[in-house]
């Protein structure tokens, strides 16, 4: 592995999350502003061509894992061409998808080595599901979910927890568990700019196994093994067939583990997800120059701790987490 991936505190990154798009077919209340996010012009947005020549340059760098994200990566009408292309790479390739047109894509997934993939479901009730989401394809991704594990996939169940909203579905998405292989994720309700994050809607990792151990009892609860670098922590309820994990970002950071990096839908590097800085790679791509240099400038700038914001103080300032991007346009 070359050294401009490694960073002033000797985090090496290996794992590049790749944003297709600015847009979704979703309109999650914690993700996408109510009043919409601002738009990049879709002369922007990198080409597959553009989206295959960064990645490289990464891989060429010691990348070993790339997911593709977004706003919703299966909306793009070329999505088959860059799954296919960067399957060519000698890399492991992931994706998070909404699921609502994985269906689609299941033999493209399947023919680029896909085996894992990330699905956001923050309620198992379909009326909820449409309150959050503001749509109402709660059957249609419910059946993917199925689909994909009928069809071999590992799947992770990507649920942001809000307090009030969906914090007394923990124990059903638990249970769900019992019978399916998946991997159910509580994550911590972060904030980005126009999200209206406050921290009394937040269901922090202490609620969450507070309230499963209040239920299951802590005999029944199994921590496992955690795979490296994984920003989650695993547990499973003795006998069931799948699994959940917790993922603290606001209460308890995992920046010294941290080996991700992020491509914008417009190309641009981003150090850290909390961080407001970018280096803009896409225009030195398109003036036929290499962007090595920029990549190598942008890492040794990463801060230690959640773009700077090191404390819970400064994270809940609205002035320094707002000047960041909404979620819809990071991707994740
Ligand atoms: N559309 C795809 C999806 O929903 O899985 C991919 C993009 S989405 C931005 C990626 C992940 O970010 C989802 O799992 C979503 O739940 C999570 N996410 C979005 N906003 C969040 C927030 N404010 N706090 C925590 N997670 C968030
Ligand atoms: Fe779309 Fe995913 Fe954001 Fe929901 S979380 S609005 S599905 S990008």
């Amino acid at each position: 592995m070359s050294t401009i991936l490694t960073d002033t505190y000797h985090r090496k990154h290996t794992y590049l999350r790749i944003s297709l798009t600015e847009r979704c077919n979703l309109r999650c209340t914690y993700c996408m502003p109510a009043e919409g996010a601002q738009l990049s012009p879709k002369s922007h947005i990198m080409s597959f061509d553009e989206v295959f020549s960064i990645a490289k340059t990464f891989v060429d760098h010691g990348v070993t894992k790339i997911r593709l994200t977004g706003g919703e990566p299966l909306l793009r009408k070329d999505a088959h061409i860059i799954l296919e292309k960067l399957a060519t790479l000698p890399v492991e390739l992931a994706i998070t998808t909404n699921a609502v047109n994985v269906e689609r894509y299941i033999d493209t997934l399947k023919a680029c080595r896909i085996k894992n993939t990330n699905v956001s479901l923050d309620s198992l009730n379909a009326d909820k599901f449409k309150a959050i989401t503001r749509r109402n394809y709660f059957d249609k991704v419910y059946r993917n979910i199925l689909r994909l594990v009928a069809e071999g996939f590992n799947v992770k169940i990507n649920a942001v927890l809000i307090k009030g909203f969906n914090d007394d579905e923990i124990i059903d998405f638990i249970k769900l568990t019992e019978m399916l292989a998946v991997t159910v994720r509580f994550i911590e309700f972060m904030p980005f700019d126009g999200n209206r994050w406050n921290i009394e809607k937040m269901v922090s990792v202490k609620d969450i196994l507070d309230t499963t151990i209040n239920y299951f009892t802590k005999d029944k609860l199994i921590r496992l093994e955690d795979a490296k670098n994984d920003t989650s922590k695993n547990y499973k309820i003795k006998n069931y067939k799948g699994s959940f994990a917790v993922i603290s970002a606001v209460t308890n950071p995992f920046c010294d583990t941290c080996n991700r990096l992020r491509i914008t839908a417009n190309g641009q590097l981003k150090n850290c997800l909390f961080s407001a800085d970018e280096s803009d790679l896409l225009t030195t791509l398109r003036a036929g120059k290499p962007i090595d240099h920029i990549v190598e400038k942008t890492i040794r700038l990463k801060a230690k701790t959640r773009g700077r914001m090191d404390t819970l103080e400064k994270l809940k300032t609205t002035d320094l987490h707002s000047q960041n991007r909404s979620m819809i346009t990071i991707g994740g």
